[in-house]
């Protein structure tokens, strides 16, 4: 039975799709003002897993994700020009799905730039403004979502209604990093600043979207009003998820998502990952260190993905060595030419399999799957090095060695 910490619930549940053998799975992409670095990729390494394990369970998943390249962050460097906006958030966009590639990641079957789905937007706004979840403020002429108005407000994050029933405040800064309290942004009207000038046309003036509006837009276009599981980074519970439900609740009045996942986040050497601390990694930077990235991936997936994972370059070697080991044990047993029967190695490598699904299925525990797995490999490789099995028996433990590297994708 395949179950889930629901960060709705804070609860592990049962996962049962809406429509049996289907997942409608959407995840927060990147924000492309810059290239992506290795703290990004903690979050899509676990979303790789989720995928590859619904996937291992038979569903068919729809995976959706969006493409931040209209925030403020790339639109002062454009300098008041889409093209060249378009310019820097392609380049970074193209950094991150080559990263991504390196990392052996499974591409979403729809990527969604913001840039692309304006028009979207706008019409998600009309109809936030026609049901009164959304006002222009004559002070910026700005559109905010009203926070008063929606009854499920501040239930993901668990944020008392008294914290933010009266608040009289708006904030219209349009930050991946949002975690203020108030009337979001929905639309921002043009600004008088020249190098804030790219904007599109709407019924409330040109302007541009705000940056929660986006992911609302993007799910409910390609995925419909109510989806399997949302999954992000946890620090977007606040307030961006919160943001998301109540726009996308708020204009088709139906439940958004029934399962939230959200993974934490990576310490590099025990500290936050920042530029003034000089500590801020590229994945191209660590491979021309010499670390590879079946490594970095190995790091990033190794702890549950609920937890903290501090990044090292220690482990980092030592992953290195033990990726080298089990591709030493997955080539020794391909071409094994046999020896005596055993009679316990089938049974080991069932019973691995079977210890490693019920990990997988209890909440994607990754550590107590890899452990089974590498246990399974250690006791495979002494035997086939003293030659004490049978050529079908190490058959048998190579695919179930492969059904597992399936998931992890480490050799
Ligand atoms: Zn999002």
């Amino acid at each position: 039975m395949l179950r889930f910490y629901n960060t709705l619930s804070r609860r592990k549940e049962t996962f049962v799709p809406l429509q049996p053998g289907h997942v409608k799975l959407y995840t927060c992409g990147p924000s492309v003002y810059m290239a992506p670095h290795i703290g990004n990729f903690k979050t899509y390494i676990f979303e790789d897993i989720l995928r590859r394990w619904l996937a291992y369970r038979g569903y068919r998943v729809r995976h959706v994700m969006n493409l931040t390249d209209v925030e403020i962050k790339s639109i002062w460097p454009a300098h008041g020009s889409l093209k060249r906006l378009l310019a820097i958030t392609g380049r970074n966009a193209r950094a991150f799905f080559s990263d991504a590639k390196t990392l052996r990641l499974l591409r979403p079957a729809i990527v969604a730039p913001a840039s692309k789905h304006v028009p979207d937007m706008v019409r998600l706004i009309a109809k936030l403004m026609k049901r009164k979840y959304a006002y222009v403020w004559p002070g910026d002429n700005n559109v905010y979502y009203d926070i008063s108005r929606f009854r499920n407000y501040g239930r993901l994050s668990r944020t008392p209604r008294s914290k933010f029933a009266k608040l009289e405040r708006r904030i219209s800064k349009d930050d991946y990093w949002q975690y203020e309290m108030g009337d979001f942004v929905l639309w921002r009207a043009k600004s008088s600043h020249a190098r804030g000038n790219v904007w599109w046309n709407s019924p409330w003036g040109p302007g541009r979207p705000g940056w929660n509006i986006e992911c609302s837009a993007m799910a409910l276009k390609y995925l419909g009003p109510t989806l399997d599981i949302h999954a992000g980074g946890s620090d977007l519970v606040f307030s961006h998820h919160e943001n998301e439900i109540a726009q996308s609740e708020g204009a088709t009045g139906r439940k958004f998502v029934r399962y939230w996942m959200h993974c934490r986040h990576l310490l590099i050497e025990e500290q936050k990952m920042s530029k003034s601390l000089r500590n801020f990694y590229t994945l191209p930077q660590l491979v021309r260190r010499g670390y590879s990235p079946r490594a970095i991936r190995y790091l990033l997936l190794s702890r549950h993905y609920r937890e903290r994972l501090n990044f090292t370059f220690a482990k980092a070697r030592q992953y290195e060595r033990d990726i080298a080991r089990l591709e030493k044990c997955c080539a020794l047993l391909r071409n094994y030419t046999g020896g005596m029967e055993n009679g316990k190695v089938r049974e080991m490598a069932a019973a691995a399999l079977r210890a490693f699904e019920a990990a997988m299925d209890d909440d994607l525990n990754v550590p107590k799957a890899l452990s089974a797995f590498l246990h399974m490999m250690t006791k495979v490789h002494a035997l086939v090095e003293r030659k004490a099995m049978s050529r079908e028996e190490a058959e048998a433990a190579l695919a179930a060695a492969e059904k597992m590297n399936g998931v992890l994708v480490l050799v």
